[in-house]
């Protein structure tokens, strides 16, 4: 771990760079009862401090749904969730302040995290240079691709100093060769900062390429039906065949239950 590293992912007493997010029953109900949409029927799941863990599922099938109550947005209708530390948020569009500096949006999350004025510029500098984008810090969004944009928007999360970073599809508007840069970048931030990670996808492939744990989520209403280990060392470079196969499994699990649902 760089210094750097160290000072931008200071652990909370008592514990590691990662927090524990344990998810206990979640229901969620969107409207009224007797015309409502079950969501979310019955979520249970352990995050360990400093996993890596992904959840796919298709398309309304409440990934996001479960984001939203982990990050404190909306209540789950029953069931509890319990994280320490403070969370991270990275989404599919970047949500930069457009008429801030790459450097500035960096700088602002610093702020809200009380880093005090006179280091904030040389951290937010520090880590640009971790996402690979030094040089760039003076640029506003609309001046950066979409990859970089993520970039930025990656520092500013690991700016919060997250001990949980939820990412929902982050990945998800960039070409597949900008995509494999950042999980290769992403990748190697989590094994430096160490941060329990929640991923949400419905790219199988982009599961198994990062999670130490792929969790398979049905539709409607969304439940867990399947965890599936992925005991693969990280970084996980020249492993392309065994990633294939267990892409594959998971894949026909998935469509086992798309199709269960009559879609
Ligand atoms: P995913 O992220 O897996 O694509 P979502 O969590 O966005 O799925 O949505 C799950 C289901 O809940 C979908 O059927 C969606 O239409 C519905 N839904 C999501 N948010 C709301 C909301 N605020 N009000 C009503 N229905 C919603
Ligand atoms: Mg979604």
């Amino acid at each position: 771990m760089t210094a750097t590293a160290a000072r931008s992912l200071d652990a909370a007493p008592g514990q590691g760079a990662g927090a524990r997010l344990v998810i206990d029953d979640v229901h969620k109900r969107y409207g009224p009862v007797g015309n409502h949409l079950l969501a979310l029927g019955g979520i249970s799941l352990t995050v360990n401090p400093g996993e890596f863990v992904c959840l796919v599922g298709a398309s309304g099938c409440g990934k996001s749904t479960l984001l939203n109550l982990i990050a404190g947005l909306d209540q789950p209708t029953a069931g509890t969730i319990e994280s320490e530390g403070r969370l991270g948020l990275l989404f599919q569009e970047s949500a930069l302040f457009p008429w801030l500096t790459a450097a500035q949006n960096v700088n602002l999350a610093l702020r809200l995290a009380d880093v005090p004025a006179a280091t904030r510029d040389e951290e937010a500098a520090n880590l640009l240079r971790l996402v690979h984008l030094q040089g760039f810090g003076d640029k506003r969004p609309h001046e950066l691709s979409g990859g970089m944009r993520q970039r930025v928007a990656l520092a500013r999360a690991l700016a919060q100093r997250a001990h949980l970073l939820l990412m929902d599809e982050p990945f998800g508007s960039l070409d597949a060769i900008t995509r494999d840069l950042l999980h290769d970048e992403l990748e190697r931030l989590w094994m430096e900062l160490s941060f329990t990670t929640l991923f949400v996808t419905h790219d199988v492939r982009e599961a198994v390429r990062l999670g130490d744990r792929v969790v398979i989520l049905s539709s409607r209403p969304g439940r867990v039906v399947e965890e599936v280990p992925v005991d693969l060392p990280h970084p996980r470079v020249g492993v392309d065949d065994d990633m294939t196969e267990i892409a594959s499994m998971i894949t026909r699990r998935l469509r086992q239950e798309v199709q269960r649902h009559g879609r």
